[in-house]
């Protein structure tokens, strides 16, 4: 019975020797802890050791020895365990300093606890045994450990007070350790103090304390943050699902987020290799570099995701294992596709909006033209001052009606990115003349005084677009007359010389006018966006005009700044870089102003040309008809592509105008067949589309298409004049 005692004892100092040298081995960047844990296994070894070999000795000095060894593991023992206790529970500074004093009593008690004279050996049936002579160091030592034993449960409540979970644990844990002790230290502490012979009763006991110390040291240090275990609580916490498998590609870690995406098909510490859960290849984890991110449906719940695999080398370079990070793009495809549907679906609409307003204009355009061209007939033409007057009339408010059309085309084409800055040479002297006297007959009718600063130092010819630079300066001189009741417009034009070949037109129109509240100046430039509607409701206007000239001055690098007080009046300034083609100084404009011309009066006679008109609204016809009486043209007015194609096989024209739209044979495919017709007597003739489609791109495309030039309605009779003089054939034209 006593040997197998000694056995068992000598495999409990084994084991707890083991588990010392375990912890010794292992990685751990909590030292202090660590070597108190090892403390406490070490000599829970070493107790156990020498008092089961106490047992089987025969001859009692030997006992005596090895019991002085054992007590010293005692000793160490407690000190370790109280240590481990201290750090637990967090003791610090003049508490722990006292308890640890305490605990070096041991070292003056020692010797005297081992000396023969406190313990008499002796066999007993059972095996070697001893017996305590009580005295004072006996006393002392009883004191002593029951100290320890206080001071163990105070550290227990301290630890229990605390409110965190695992502290709790760890304090039961310590609880039940110590009662197991001091269950044990019953048969061989208390009981030999009474004359009994003492049995290992507290190496035995101590060893399952240091068991129970053991899980509880370990569940300690896993649910502590460390830099070791850092990467498990990563890996556990973050809300992306996380696969870890190791060098041999056996799945270790399923985070949680993983656990809950895979529901219950997949699962940590198992073999199942990365091409069962998703569609990808066997061999995926062969590969070579350190990241691969590739597409993959999951296997498991058909998500569509995107793996990201990241493979984890040692600092050889060998693997050591992969992290997959798992982003579930389901939703986001998803949310992706409803965006790509809604982004189609606005620019089918806008499209829409553009085909919409290129269609409306196209529809006035041609009615307009009528209404203007007769209109202009009329003006040309009548004798009574009274018909003049209601004509100019009809003329000034079709223009206005023309204007906002051109403004929604011109807003069609820059939404659609055709808006194109066409550059060239031109003469600032004129256009700033042209607007001035356009502007002055505007400003009189409305009783207001038009002041012209053109400074005469501007170079006198310039490279731009000079027919947007018109339509910015007009824009704005438009509305000053609008917005204005009383008082004077100023037109002001300077420049300031940028570079050898550049300047910046520094233009300002400055107004006596209604004015614009400070809050409203930077929604001046928003499309169809009109401000202060109350006081402008009388006034004619789309909201659209200053929206086109920012984006016109954008287009050409230029800007423009408003300063305006509301009732007192407002200033727009614009700057426009402009190339300089002609440095010579523009000089003084004053007595250069063109005046308007009052009476129409043909730019030249044209009696031997014959000129084809082909347009199926008979109107239009006529419009052409009156516009080009004082040229002494000879026209031949037809009304279908059909009948182009019969005249031109019979007569030899010296100009065509062939409208587009036209029911049955329209203007492109009457030209296409005209110039593939043998017998047309007219293949050298230019062709001049008449169109109302001023759409943007509409001139390139009939150009593309075969057309020698391009009008468009209503006709510029201006305009009309001067293509014709530019086609026909010298010879036959006549100045007057
Ligand atoms: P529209 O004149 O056709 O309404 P604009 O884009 O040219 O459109 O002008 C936008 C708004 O800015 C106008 O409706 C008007 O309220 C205001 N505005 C423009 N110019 C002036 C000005 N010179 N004085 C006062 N208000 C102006």
């Amino acid at each position: 019975m006593g040997t197998t005692l000694s056995y068992i004892l000598f495999g409990f100092s084994l084991i707890t020797f083991m588990m010392g040298v375990q912890e010794f081995l292992r990685k751990s960047s909590q030292k202090r802890v660590k070597y108190y844990y090892i403390a406490t296994e070490m000599s829970s070894s070493i107790w156990s050791f020498c008092f089961g070999l106490i047992i089987v000795q025969t001859s009692s000095d030997t006992a005596a020895l090895l019991r002085s060894i054992g007590m010293a593991g005692i000793f160490c023992f407690l000190a370790s365990v109280v240590s481990l206790m201290m750090y637990w529970s967090n003791i610090h500074g003049k508490t722990a300093f006292c308890i640890r004093c305490f605990l070096l009593l041991a070292i003056p008690l020692y010797p005297f606890t081992i000396s023969p004279s406190i313990a008499t050996f002796e066999r007993i049936p059972f095996g070697m045994s001893y017996e305590l002579t009580p005295g004072l160091w006996n006393t002392f030592y009883t004191f002593y450990t029951l100290s320890i034993a206080l001071i163990m449960i105070v550290l227990i409540i301290v630890m229990a007070k605390r409110s965190r979970k695992r502290d709790h644990v760890t304090a039961y844990g310590v609880l039940t350790c110590e009662i197991i002790i001091l269950l044990g230290m019953i048969l061989d502490t208390i009981l030999p103090q009474f004359g009994y012979k003492a049995l290992p009763g507290t190496a035995i006991a101590q060893f399952f304390g240091a068991l129970l110390l053991g899980i509880i040291y370990h569940g300690y240090v896993k649910s502590q943050v460390t830099l070791e275990n850092m990467s498990n609580f990563i890996y556990y916490s973050v809300n992306e699902p996380i696969l870890i498998y190791d060098e041999m590609q056996r799945l270790k870690i399923v985070n949680n987020s993983a656990a809950e995406f895979f529901g219950d098909s997949v699962h940590e510490d198992t073999d199942t290799p990365l091409h069962e859960i998703f569609d990808v290849d066997e061999h995926i984890l062969e590969m070579r570099g350190k990241h691969i991110g590739i597409e993959a449906t999951c296997l498991c719940n058909q998500s569509y995701c995107m793996l990201g695999i990241d493979r984890i080398t040692d600092f050889y370079g060998d693997t050591q294992g992969f992290i997959i990070v798992i982003s579930d793009m389901t939703e986001k495809l998803a949310a992706i596709g409803a965006l790509k549907l809604a982004c189609q679906k606005a620019d089918e609409a806008n499209e829409a909006k553009s085909r919409f307003l290129a269609n409306i204009s196209h529809e006035i355009r041609t009615p307009i033209n009528a209404v203007l061209g007769m209109d202009e007939i009329i003006l040309r033409e009548a004798q009574s001052q009274d018909i003049k007057n209601y004509a100019a009339n009809i003329q000034s408010a079709g223009k206005t009606l023309l204007s906002i059309i051109n403004d929604i085309l011109d807003f069609s084409k820059i939404e659609s990115g055709m808006m194109e800055i066409i550059e060239g040479d031109y003469l600032i002297g004129t256009v700033l003349a042209d607007l001035a006297s356009h502007i002055s007959l505007r400003a009189q009718k409305k009783g207001l005084k038009l002041i012209t600063e053109f400074d005469p130092n501007i170079p006198s010819v310039l490279y731009g677009d000079e027919v947007r630079i018109r339509q910015i300066i007009l824009n704005i001189l438009t509305n000053a007359v609008k917005y204005t009741e009383t008082g004077a417009i100023q037109f002001h034009a300077s420049c300031t010389e940028q570079s050898e070949n550049q300047v910046m037109l520094d233009i300002f129109i400055k107004d006596t006018g209604i004015g614009i509240r400070k809050e409203n100046i930077p929604l001046l430039f928003q499309s169809f966006h009109r401000v202060d509607e109350k006081s402008v409701h009388n006034i004619e206007g789309t909201g659209l005009g200053l929206s086109i000239v920012q984006r016109l001055l954008k287009l050409m690098n230029g800007t423009i700044e408003v300063k305006s007080l509301y009732g007192i009046g407002s200033i727009f300034y614009i700057h426009i870089p402009q190339k300089i083609v002609n440095h010579q100084p523009l000089g003084s404009l004053e007595n250069s102003l063109p005046v308007m011309p009052k009476e129409y009066k043909a730019s030249f006679e044209a009696p031997d040309a014959k000129i084809l008109v082909v347009d199926d609204y008979k109107l239009n016809l006529q419009v052409i008809e009156g516009l080009l009486k004082q040229t002494k043209v000879q026209l031949t007015l037809i009304s279908s592509g059909k009948e182009c194609l019969q005249k031109i096989q019979h007569e030899t024209y010296d100009l065509i105008f062939l409208d587009h739209m036209m029911p049955e044979l329209d203007g492109i495919e009457t030209l296409h067949q005209m110039q593939n017709m043998p017998e047309n007597r007219n293949q050298n003739t230019p062709v001049i589309v008449l169109t109302a489609n001023a759409i943007a791109g509409a001139k390139e495309m009939y150009l593309k298409e075969g057309f020698q030039d391009y009008l468009s309605k209503p006709i510029d009779s201006r305009l009309l004049e001067e293509l014709v003089k530019k086609y026909l054939p010298d010879e036959k034209i006549y100045k007057v």
